[in-house]
């Protein structure tokens, strides 16, 4: 089983209590991107995006986080003029 880091802190991830050091990075982790790479620990290069945010790692790829709600069907609202008249 690989070691797995924190995307948080950069810290490895334990079992047990370990794990439980990391109960807040989670949390940080559902408002803000990681800024490491779980597999590898390298600092990720994070782009936030209207939609999520991608993080970057140089050997792993690109990470993303797309809302779906937001992606699918959010239409702002229409403005106030937005009809120019018919006809
Ligand atoms: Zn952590
Ligand atoms: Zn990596």
């Amino acid at each position: 089983m690989p070691d797995r880091f924190c995307g948080h802190c950069g810290e490895q991830l334990g079992e047990g209590l370990g794990a439980a050091r990391h109960v807040p990075c989670e949390q940080s982790l559902r408002l803000e991107p990681p800024r490491f790479c779980a597999q590898c620990r390298r600092r990720m290069v994070v782009q936030v995006t209207p939609t999520g945010w991608t993080a970057q790692c140089s050997r792993h790829g690109e990470l993303s986080d797309v809302r779906a709600d937001v992606a699918e069907g959010a239409e702002g609202p229409e403005g106030p003029e937005g009809a120019h008249g018919t006809g």
